[in-house]
């Protein structure tokens, strides 16, 4: 695993530079560290075989509009969708589960829809970029009909405003990492 790592560090898919090559044995490094404690863990050392590694699944919901792609990290048995996220410090896990309850329920509904069986669960495993690395999992029920309709809801609402071009600025916390807050800043509201 940790030879594959640097390989694929060293040949990436698409071109990534670096400011000097300090920068770069570091980032290496640290990303090495990552690998070496997500492998030392628990969840790491699991032994059970996974259902799918990096599964696309794409399915036409007759709920919503547009068809739903998803590429799921890794599928425990019990059908159980697994997503890895980096972060750079120890995460609130309970609000993270709240952040990407669209994307965890979509996969399941997905893998649903696929299979005709029953999802056990959803989990989230954090990569903690702390000077030690720390792996948290956070594992969440299977979403319910109910929270399953509200995220079929606000898929239906997201593709309503893209079919309308409902594009108007929202600001919040979410412009720090936004890479359009200048086109974003130019808005007028239409032909003006
Ligand atoms: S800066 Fe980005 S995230 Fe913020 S309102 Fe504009 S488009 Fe949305």
């Amino acid at each position: 695993m940790l030879k594959a790592f640097t390989a694929a560090f060293n040949a990436p898919e698409e071109a990534v530079s670096y400011p000097d090559v300090d920068t770069r044995k570091a980032n290496h490094d640290k990303g090495l560290c990552m690998v070496e404690a997500y492998l030392d863990s628990e969840h790491g050392r699991m032994e059970e075989l996974p259902l799918g590694v990096e599964v696309q699944l794409e399915e036409d919901l007759p709920e919503i509009p547009s068809p739903v792609l998803g590429y799921i990290d890794l599928v425990r048995p019990g059908n159980v969708p697994v997503d890895y996220k980096t972060c750079a410090s120890t995460p609130d896990v309970q609000l993270e589960a709240f952040q990407h309850e669209v994307q965890l329920t979509l996969y399941q509904l997905l893998i649903e829809s696929a299979t005709d069986e029953k999802v056990e669960g959803r989990e989230l495993v954090f990569l903690v970029k702390t000077k030690k690395p720390k792996i948290i999992v956070h594992r969440l029920p299977a979403a319910t009909d109910q929270e399953k309709q509200r995220v079929l809801d606000i898929a239906c609402a997201a593709v309503d405003g893209i079919y309308h071009e409902r594009f108007h600025p929202q600001p919040g916390m979410h412009c720090a990492w936004c890479s359009y807050r200048a086109q974003c800043a130019k808005w007028t509201g239409g032909e003006r």
